[in-house]
Order: structure tokens, then sequence, then C-alpha cells
């Protein structure tokens, strides 16, 4: 088959890595892709956004599948317009429809949908500029901290937790007001605040049937020990140790199930994943959002874990036939720590030449050959000349397997420690909670 896949980031790398190892796949095309994809198939110079382009791009090369990593695209309705454009229609396109989307692009579509199928998420109230005086002093009145979340995409940013009822009034005038998140964000959904720990879970479903994936936690703080600002994600980990049987059965069936028996009786078309934020709450599940599509840096873990071939079990998804499928899971333990630019998540610089040191040392070289155990997924790079240099915040994804946590760290860690490029930057306590 010829894929084609959408995307620039780690999780893309990781995706082609993955798709690379499949008998299914004769050619694999990375559009944009980045320095790492540029070492598993042919990256082409389009933005994953520019449907056009990716449609003239699909005739030429005769693209049987479509792997959509980013949710930009698929909150855009890449689906939809695959589907309903008749030379096009044909290729598999692994995603949501554009209306099943919305469980991620738009915050109110989502939480509407939870209440109509009993999915345990935070109490809210949704306000916009027709009710904005009632949501005002619905804010002044809510306990604290208050958690603010604008409707549509906001490149991860549109969740706001205010600690007091100043900053979330002005945040609240800010957003419907001020369309500090766009026009698309004027309306805001006013949450409890939950307080626990946060997981991942994924699935890959076909709309009626669906496959579990490797759960994972991510690190979102810039500092050690969960500190300073938010960034993309600093690091993962899977499994999740306090993710144990009696929990991942209640989020089966008080989550995932209904999730996907609710998107069959709405009739929303679904082939693709779908993560799920959840928090524990005391011993629950909770539900904090939805995302139709993988997470970055989850996948780097969860597919080092996952030994299935994944091209077949896109088909199968495109089959209606996830029923027949079984996920196979590496035991082991994986871990991946991101390599960011300095100043990262604020300004940083790009250029940096990036030395890939361990190339060089025979001992740690055998890590990350085929079955070593390694993998450094790149994330903002590119091939400048002869060298690869950093071009972005978040660069690489040293991507580790261990017998335990511990030691999928420690691999991690030793690689890392084999990486230079100026400012370099990466946290050295990523799951520091599970490690004695
Ligand atoms: P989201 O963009 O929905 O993933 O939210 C970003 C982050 O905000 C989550 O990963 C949580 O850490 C936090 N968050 C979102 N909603 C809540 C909530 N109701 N209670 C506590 N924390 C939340």
């Amino acid at each position: 088959m010829n894929i084609l896949l959408l995307g620039s980031g780690g999780r893309e790398h990781a995706f082609a890595w993955k798709i690379k190892q499949s008998k299914l796949c004769t050619n694999l095309y990375i559009a944009p892709g980045n320095a790492g994809t540029l070492q598993l198939g042919e990256n082409v110079d389009i933005s994953a956004n520019d449907f056009n382009a990716i449609r003239k791009l699909c005739i030429k090369k005769k693209i049987d599948l479509v792997f959509v990593g980013p949710e930009e695209p698929l909150v855009n309705g890449i689906y939809d317009y695959f589907k309903n454009d008749k030379q096009l229609r044909k290729i598999i396109i692994i995603g949501p429809s554009r209306e099943a989307a919305q469980l991620e692009g738009s915050k109110s579509f989502a939480k509407a949908f939870m209440q109509r199928h009993n999915i345990p998420t935070a109490a809210y109230q949704q306000f916009d500029a027709t009710n904005y005086a009632t949501g005002l002093e619905y804010v002044r009145n809510h306990s604290l901290p208050i958690v603010l979340k604008a409707d549509g995409l906001a490149a991860g940013k549109g969740v706001l937790i205010c600690l007091n009822h100043i900053e979330a009034m002005s945040e609240y005038e800010l957003i419907i007001q001020n369309a500090k998140f766009g026009d698309a964000g004027r309306k805001v959904v006013v949450e409890e605040f939950l307080s626990g720990v946060e997981l991942s879970v994924f699935v890959l479903t076909d709309g009626k049937n669906y496959v579990l994936f490797p759960e994972a936690k991510d690190y979102k703080r810039i500092g050690e020990s969960d500190t300073g600002l938010n960034t993309g994600g600093m690091g993962a980990i899977s499994p999740v140790p306090f993710a144990g049987k009696t929990f991942m059965d209640k989020v089966i069936n008080q989550i995932i199930e209904p999730t996907i028996a609710g998107l069959q009786k709405e009739n929303l078309v679904y082939k693709g994943f779908i993560f799920f934020g959840l928090i524990k709450v005391d011993e629950e599940p909770v539900v904090i959002e939805y995302n139709c599509r993988m997470g970055d840096p989850e996948s780097e873990v969860v597919l080092l874990r996952l030994q299935n071939d994944l091209v077949e079990l896109f088909i199968a998804a495109a089959e209606e036939r996830l029923d027949k499928e079984n996920i196979i899971i590496d035991p082991r333990s994986a871990a991946t720590i991101m390599a960011v630019s300095g100043g990262y998540p604020g300004q940083y610089e790009k250029g940096k030449v990036i030395d890939f040191r361990y190339l060089d040392n025979p001992d740690s070289k055998k890590h990350v050959d085929a079955d070593g155990g390694v993998v450094v997924f790149q994330a903002g790079t590119k091939k400048l000349n002869n060298d690869t240099v950093t071009d972005g915040g978040r660069v690489l994804a040293v991507s580790a397997l261990g017998d335990t946590l511990a030691e999928a760290i420690e691999l991690s860690k030793e690689i890392l420690n084999q990486i230079h490029f100026d400012y370099m930057h990466y946290r050295k306590d990523i799951g520091y909670e599970f490690i004695k």
C-alpha cells in the first residue's frame, strides 16, 4: 500500500516508524514530516491543513491510506473532504468525520455528549454572549478553583484554572467579549475543579467496535516535580502503575463502551483513535477531555509497546471489523523523555546543530538498533545540508523499553546524555512518583 501520514511532530515520527514496519506498507510519504521521518519515507512539503494540495498528492502518488496525526485537519473535516470526493472516496482515511471530531473541537459538544450518555465528567454550565450576565454571576458565586474552557480548538491553551474570582471573571470576559481564543471560542464551559491523578487511555474504533491500546501518563510542566509552565509534553510513561485491572474495568464499562455506543446511536462516523483524558478521583475515572487523535508524547510510548501490525488494524477499522482483532502489548515498560530547546515553552532559538554522539559509542548504539529497546523519535527537527538542526520547542523524544519503568527511564537518559545541542534541556524526573 501507498501510505500518506500527515503531520510533523514526534507523534508522526513514531507513527511513521510503526507504519514502516508493516508488511503492507510499500511506499510511505509524510507531509510535511521532519528530519526523523525522512529516514523512513519521503517527506513532501505540504501542510497537513492544505486539503487541495493533499488531494493532488494522493492522486499523483496513488495513495491507498491516509493517517492524520494532528487534530486540526480532522476538526476541519478532512475525513468528509475525502469521502465527498469521487477520486478520493476509496482511500482509507483514519480519523473521525467532521461531526464526530467535535468531541475534541468543541468542549460544549463533548460535555453535552457525555451528559446524554451518562459518561462521568465534571459538572458544568455553558455560557456565551446570549447569557453573558447570568454566566458572570455564576462565575462570581462558583467555588474555587474555577475551570474555564473556551469552546473551540485553542492550540492546547483554551483551559484556564483560576484560583480567585477576580481572575476568573476577567478571563470569562476576555473569552466572550474580546474573543481571546478567537470567534469560535466565544463560548465558555465553566466547570467544577477535579482533584486527582491524570492518565490517558486510547482506543482505535471503527464506530461500532474498538481495540484498547496501552494507557499512558504524560508530564506537561516544564519543571521538575511538575512545576512551572505548561508545555506540549515533556515526557510520558506506559503502563501507568495506578491503572490496575479494577480501575481499567471501570474505564471500559463507564467510559469507553458508553462512548462507542453513543457514537453509534447518534450515527457519528468515526474510524480512528479516541484519546480519553481521564482523572482518577478517589477510585473513580472521570473524563476531563476527549481528543480525536493520538497524543504526543504518548504515542512515542504507546507504539513502542504495541506489537500488532498497525496497518492491519487500520484496515480492520476502515472495514468495521475491529471486533475480530486482538491487541498484543509488550509487557515491558516504556518511557519517553523530551529534549527541548532552551527557553521553551517561552521564546527559544532554532537552527542548533544536533550531535547524536551515541552513534559513535558501540555500547550505546546497540540499544538504538532494531530491537535494542531505544528509539530516538524526532519532533522539531529538520535537515540543513548534512546536519540535523533544531526546528521547534520540542526537539527529540528519546524513548526506551525496560523490564521496569526505572530501567526504561535510565536507558532513555543514558542516550540523552549522549545527545547535544546548544541550550538543550530535559526533565530528569519523568516517572518520579512511581520510582522508589
Ligand atoms: P484539556 O485541554 O481539557 O486537556 O485541559 C488541560 C488540563 O487542564 C488537563 O490536563 C487538566 O490537568 C486540567 N483540567 C481540565 N479540566 C479540569 C478539571 N475539571 N479539573 C481539574 N483540572 C482540569
